[in-house]
């Protein structure tokens, strides 16, 4: 697939520039040839010294860098933080996906792995992950079936990367999503994962039991995955944990072990989980649930710590990413690379007119793990609380080509950025040192020296498109959020980072063109790290910008956010 395909069929992924804006930048146009507009357009960029290259893969990407700025760019220690790439950030794809989808592989699930492809496809998605359920029947059944089906699917759609996983039962805790890169070891390496270290496999009834054993469990399964990858039977392996809060089965402490047991292999949490449509009214449909069906509450196993309105979400995020200042950024405070996603968790789709094929799921032998294909019953199903892949949700990468690996590397940098609704088109983030050439984007980090100054650029290209319920949603304010790097938790179940607040508030009147804004730390004096956020502005807790306490029933489109990853600034 050529770049001018990915433009023609995606129009959600990244940041396109305008054809202006692409002239602006075409050093092979000169200045005298340029219109007034163009011109001004690259004195601007000229002025923040990120004039210069890849306009190739920028005119999708949009990442401008000066080959001065890019050979900055390379980290002096990349050993510092395992999961960071450390190529230059010129010349991204933006790549749009979702890395939680359930089939008929899922005993609540329906939908053949082709359906979610084709829906995917229409959405604008790029790569998607097939996440069924782990389970005795999963592992004897439903990885063959559906490596068989992936395979097909890949052949199928050569421009959708479609990745095979599995939704892990961690042990002691939550869901994740585990995956890997294709390879002829694939499916053996989800079936030595899954018989192994899937909490439903190896505890049954008892899987998400809070006890040190199975913390243990789930720390080993992180490391058999990086163990895999370097024994280079799989190119690369992610961990990311599902619907964080849902029940309050992650406790901060297991979170921090994941991620210090393979940083490159556990690398981040949804910061908003899917089932989107579960808080959607009984009289339209919906199953007046919770929005994420985030209506659990403190249980037996859940972390003694967290407060009740953990258990709910916020604007559609998890509270763990909504709330400023508390657990993603106490773990962004130690300067944990720890990132955040947005999916569909698509099992039962809102409106949808498809009902489970005829089938029973059995853990014993005859090991059972399917439904028949789905039926069209040709009437809109009540009760359904999610949205196709790339309908609601999606999780932007920024990937240095078109393939498997760049996005699983992108991921695991942290060079990524969530909407619902689709919000923005497109978001480009830089952080630029003055002094010291040092630049990063998204899931980077920008070295500094201390009392030198930096600028932050943020590049946002608006919703142009209808979104799924016909609407051009308006972005009307972001939030640049930002505290600093405090070090290492001496408390591993730390949850909040008090110095983190909201920066700076734009707000924004215009919805075309390129909406171009900066941030600039005069004399900055220690090690920090900053992270976006952007609202339509509907709705927002009483009193405040904060993102509003999802109340039930609700529409799920008509409170849209946008959050970024971190850019990390370690002052020397
Ligand atoms: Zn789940
Ligand atoms: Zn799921």
């Amino acid at each position: 697939v050529t770049d001018q395909d990915h433009r023609h069929s995606h129009p959600h992924g990244g940041l396109p520039a305008d054809a202006a804006d692409n002239r602006a930048r075409d050093l092979n146009i000169r200045d005298a040839d340029l219109r007034p507009s163009e011109l001004s357009r690259r004195e601007f960029l000229r002025g923040l010294g990120l004039l210069g290259v890849a306009v190739g893969a920028a005119s999708v990407g949009g990442s401008l860098v000066s080959p001065r700025v890019a050979r900055a760019a390379t980290p002096r220690s990349p050993e510092r933080r395992p999961g960071t790439d450390t190529d230059a950030p010129g010349g991204l794809l933006w790549l749009s996906g979702d890395h939680h989808i359930h089939t008929q592989y899922s005993s609540d699930g329906r939908y053949r792995v082709r359906d979610h492809v084709g829906h995917a496809r229409r959405n604008g998605l790029d790569w998607m992950v097939i996440t069924d359920h782990g389970r005795i029947a999963h592992e004897k059944v439903g990885i063959d079936r559906t490596h068989a089906d992936v395979l097909d699917a890949r052949t199928a759609n050569p421009g959708m990367l479609v990745y095979q996983g599995l939704e892990w039962n961690i042990p002691g805790a939550e869901h994740g999503t585990v995956f890997l890169a294709p390879g002829p070891n694939e499916a053996d390496l989800l079936h030595g994962f899954e018989a192994n270290f899937d909490g439903v496999v190896v505890y049954a009834g008892n899987a998400t039991k809070n006890d040190p054993v199975q913390e243990a469990k789930a720390v080993e399964g992180v490391r058999w995955l990086a163990s895999q990858v370097a024994a280079r039977r799989s190119e690369a392996a992610l961990f990311l944990a599902n619907h964080p809060a849902r029940r309050g089965l992650d406790s901060p402490h297991e979170i921090r072990a994941w991620n210090d047991a393979a940083p490159s292999v556990a690398v981040g949490m949804e910061g908003a989980p899917g089932h989107q449509a579960g808080g959607v009214a009984k009289a339209d449909l919906g199953p007046e649930a919770a929005r994420g069906y985030y209506d659990f509450s403190a249980g037996a196993q859940s972390h003694p710590a967290y407060p009740p309105e953990s258990y709910r979400t916020w604007g559609g995020f998890d509270w763990m990413t909504a709330k400023v200042g508390g657990l993603w950024d106490s773990l962004l405070a130690e300067g944990r690379p720890w990132w955040i996603t947005a999916n569909s968790d698509s099992h039962a789709v809102y409106r949808d007119t498809l009902v489970p094929g005829a089938g029973t799921f059995s853990d014993v032998a005859p090991f059972v793990g399917a439904y028949a294909d789905p039926v069209d019953t040709g009437v809109e199903q009540a009760g359904n609380g999610d949205f196709w892949p790339g309908l609601y949700s999606r999780t932007v990468v920024g990937a240095r080509r078109r393939s498997y690996a760049s996005v699983m590397a992108a991921i695991a940098a942290g060079r990524m950025w969530v909407s619902h609704g689709g919000l923005i088109d497109g978001l480009d983030v830089l952080a630029v040192s003055d002094r010291t050439d040092s630049v990063a984007t998204l899931g980077g980090t920008v070295r500094a020296r201390r009392g030198e100054s930096l600028e932050l650029v943020i590049r946002i290209r608006p919703a142009r498109q209808p979104n799924g319920v016909g609407v051009v949603p308006k972005l009307r304010r972001v939030d640049l959020i930002g505290g600093p790097q405090t070090g290492a938790a001496s408390d591993r179940d730390a949850m909040s980072a008090p110095g983190t607040a909201v920066l700076r508030s734009w707000e924004i009147d215009r919805q075309h063109g390129v909406i171009v804004l900066s941030y600039r730390i005069p004399r900055v004096q220690g090690s920090m790290y900053l992270r976006l956020r952007g609202t339509d502005g509907s709705v927002s807790a009483p009193g405040s910008i904060e993102p509003r306490l999802d109340p039930v029933p609700m529409d799920p489109w008509t409170d849209l956010w946008f959050y970024s990853n971190p850019i990390f600034i370690d002052v020397e």
